[in-house]
């Protein structure tokens, strides 16, 4: 569980700033999604979250903890990537428990994340296989399975679906929003498909070049929605 605040973060790279003073708060076991087109700054600013990278100004805070010069590694939060990247030569099994073995975690202690994250993904079948013997969803569920088994604080997803096709989407998507019911965690996910954040967000946070647009609930940013680029994004047919 944790609650977020970005306070006038700003991001330059090589002198050219591309995130521009955004401010924003998430709620404990809120899911935010950030929308917005192609280089408007979303996996920047989750980045930044994630503490994969640095902000050039301003603060970041999680549970009220000034966590901005934080390793990534100190702040528990789990990335789920669009390019999931399992290691091919490790079973689903292994995928899962390897970011946990170089912890001082028991081995039972692994074992049962592992197994509670199988059931709850319906993987548990599939431990012994490699990902080459994988369908696409199946893959993608062990990617966010080596999230969970970390038990985070939050999820920040992008685009974890993107890689998948239409139907396999609209499917993957019904799972993550159970999966954020049943964890009740917080998670910011990523996405430029205005269709999978009206269906999953309880915020929405629109983003255009480099600044926070609007950030409403899907209806408020549908009924009054804050200048044309919201109302053309958030109506615009998928
Ligand atoms: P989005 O995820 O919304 O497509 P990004 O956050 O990837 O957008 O990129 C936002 C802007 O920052 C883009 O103009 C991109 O070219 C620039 N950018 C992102 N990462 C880097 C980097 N490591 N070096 C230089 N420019 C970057
Ligand atoms: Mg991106």
């Amino acid at each position: 569980m944790a609650t977020l605040s970005l306070k006038d973060i700003r991001k330059s790279f090589a002198g050219i700033e591309v995130i521009h003073g955004v401010d924003l708060s998430v709620k404990d076991g809120e899911l935010v999604v950030f929308v917005g087109p192609s280089g408007c700054g979303k996996s920047t600013l989750l980045r930044l979250i994630a503490g994969l990278d640095r902000p050039t100004s301003g603060t970041i805070e999680l549970d009220g903890r000034d966590v901005t010069g934080v390793n990534a590694a100190d702040r528990g939060l789990a990335m789920v990537f669009q390019s999931y990247a399992l290691y091919p030569h490790m079973t689903v099994r292994q995928n899962l428990s390897f970011g946990l073995e170089n912890t001082r975690m028991p081995k039972a202690e692994i074992a049962r994340r592992v197994d509670e994250a199988g059931r709850m993904l319906e993987i548990g079948e599939l431990m012994n296989r490699r990902p080459t013997q994988l369908s696409g969803g199946q893959r993608q569920r062990v990617a966010i399975g080596r999230a969970i088994v970390r038990e985070p604080s939050a999820f920040l997803l992008d685009e974890p679906l993107s890689n998948l096709d239409a139907e396999l989407r609209v499917t993957m998507r019904a799972e993550l929003a159970q999966l954020h019911e049943r964890l009740a965690t917080t998670m910011i996910y990523v996405t430029h498909d205005q269709v999978e954040a009206m269906t999953l967000a309880d915020r929405i946070v629109v983003l255009r070049g480099g600044r926070i647009e609007q950030v409403d609930t899907p209806l408020g940013l549908y009924n009054q929605p804050a200048n044309l680029f919201v109302a053309g994004f958030i109506g615009a047919p998928n």
